[in-house]
Formats: structure tokens, C-alpha cells, sequence
């Protein structure tokens, strides 16, 4: 569900702890899912009422997260237009015409305006802009795009703009995680191969380790050809499998960073991984 490397997950925290929430979020990242994310847990901590916000386990987190919390708008595309835009006459009837009345359960209403920049034309902007402007206190705009600057500048310049980054990873880091997937299909254990790669919760991270442990198989390969390696992982994996292995588990493993480059499930990916990588290990 969350895709947020921990830097941009605490960005989001930093905010709701603040207790001053500002009224009008920009969150700009080229990840889609790391955007939607962000803006579910900047809603999450909007709606949630416990002391540690969001605390993930009350009914308002749970229903923010499910998509089905009553103070959560978020407007979709009008019907009758293509190409994802909302209309300004639909942002009108079924948004703006709301958005005085007072929130269900929350002390806030929250509307998240997702790919804000393809949904809300000029015309749709400038007709939020007297609520950006003097915004009732209950009132919390999220708005989420690949790029802030793709909003104009009168609703950016009234925003909080929250950027995304990429994690930092060090080669070091990818190759220590690289090992710790080694050590986990080697394992004699079954959950510790899952629970190597479902703590890599962030693409960024799955990314890296994954490639770092192709890199991995591809000496083992090398093992195999007659080319000695000093790297442990490199040879348990050699004592315990044997080349057609070696190779089935790069192909899984190749097929899984392709997927990553597509709007992919990180848990579901992960856990489809696990079970491939099993399967290659245990099979005769
Ligand atoms: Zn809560």
C-alpha cells in the first residue's frame, strides 16, 4: 500500500505532527504510485483524531486507507470528456457546492486532486482559487502531480509544495541486500526469503537489490564457466544450486525488475518473487 521511501514518508509526517496542516498541498513526484501514497497518508493524518497521527489503526485511518472515508473526496474525470479532465461545470454541481457544508466525521474535509494538472484545466483552477485563497478552517486540498510547475502559478504560489525524492542508495547498501536474498534462498527457512523481500517495501530499494543480485547470479554463472569468485554469497548459492538454477532464478529475477518499471504492486510483485524463486530452488 505504501510506497514511500522513508525520507518522503517522514516529509509527510513532518507536516501532520506539525498539527498545522496548511491548507493546500502540492505533492510533485515522477511516481505515480509514491504521489497517490503520499497523498493518502497526508489524508490519513487529516482525518485520523489520535494523538499520534496518522496511528493507522483507528477507524478514521482505516477507512482513509480503504478509499471509503466520508470527509475524503477525491473528484474523478467527468463522464461525458475524454482524456481524464473534470469539467468545471461537475467541479461546480458535485465539489465547490459541498464544500462549505461541515465534514461527517472528521473535523476536516479533504479533497485530493489526483494528476490535478490533466483533471483541473485553467478555467477549473481558477474557480478553486478563491477557497485557496481564504480557506475555511476544515478545508485540506491535496493536490498531486508529476510536476508543480504544471499548475498555475496563482494555485502554486498559494501551496505548500511537497517533492519527492528518489532514495539514496549506496552500492554498498544494494549489495548487502543482494546477499541477504542469497541468504534467504539458500535458507532452510521458507519465511525468511519473504521476509527478506517484503522488507523492500520501497521500488527504489527492490530496484537496487535486485539488480545487485543479478549481478550476484551472473557470477555465480561465471563460477560455473570456471572463474574463481571471492564473494561468499556467490558461493553458497553455487554449493546449494546448480546452473540450470542459477539461470531460471536470473530470469525470474529479470522478469520482476521489468515489472518494476510498470505501475506494479510492490507487495504483490515481491510476494509473486518469493514464490517464483522458491519454486526455481525447490523443483527438481
Ligand atoms: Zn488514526
Amino acid at each position: 500500500m505504501n510506497n514511500l521511501n522513508r525520507d518522503n514518508e517522514s516529509a509527510i509526517l513532518g507536516l501532520i505532527s506539525s498539527r498545522r496542516i496548511p491548507h493546500t498541498v502540492i505533492i510533485e513526484s515522477a511516481d505515480k504510485d509514491e504521489r497517490d501514497s503520499a497523498a493518502l497518508l497526508l489524508a490519513a493524518g487529516a482525518v485520523c483524531k489520535a494523538d499520534e497521527r496518522p496511528c493507522m489503526s483507528c477507524t478514521a485511518c482505516k477507512k482513509a486507507m480503504e478509499g471509503i472515508h466520508p470527509d475524503i473526496f477525491v473528484p474523478e474525470p467527468s463522464k461525458n470528456l475524454k482524456s481524464g479532465i473534470l469539467s468545471l461545470k461537475d467541479l461546480r454541481d458535485n465539489y465547490l457546492s459541498q464544500m462549505s457544508i461541515k465534514p461527517n466525521e472528521a473535523d476536516i474535509k479533504v479533497y485530493i486532486f489526483s494528476e490535478a494538472d490533466k483533471l483541473l484545466r485553467e478555467d477549473s483552477q481558477n474557480a478553486l482559487l478563491k477557497t485557496i485563497e481564504e480557506p475555511p478552517q476544515n478545508l485540506l486540498f491535496i493536490f498531486t502531480v508529476e510536476s508543480s510547475k504544471s499548475l498555475l502559478l496563482t494555485v502554486r504560489s498559494r501551496a505548500r509544495i511537497i517533492t519527492l525524492r528518489r532514495s539514496e542508495i549506496t552500492d554498498t547498501d544494494s549489495e548487502e541486500l543482494a546477499a541477504e536474498i542469497a541468504g534467504g534462498i539458500v535458507s532452510a527457512h521458507e519465511y525468511d526469503l519473504l521476509l527478506t523481500l517484503s522488507r523492500l517495501s520501497d521500488k527504489d530499494r527492490l530496484r537496487a537489490a535486485l539488480t545487485a543480485f543479478t549481478e550476484m547470479l551472473r557470477k555465480a554463472l561465471s563460477f560455473y564457466s570456471g572463474i574463481p569468485t571471492s564473494d561468499e554469497s556467490v558461493k553458497r548459492l553455487t554449493r546449494k544450486l546448480n546452473r540450470s538454477k542459477v539461470i531460471a532464478l536470473t530470469e525470474a529475477t529479470n522478469e520482476a525488475v521489468s515489472r518494476l518499471k510498470t505501475n506494479v504492486n510492490i507487495q504483490l510483485l515481491t510476494t509473486w518473487l518469493s514464490s517464483q524463486y522458491r519454486r526455481i530452488t525447490w523443483q527438481k
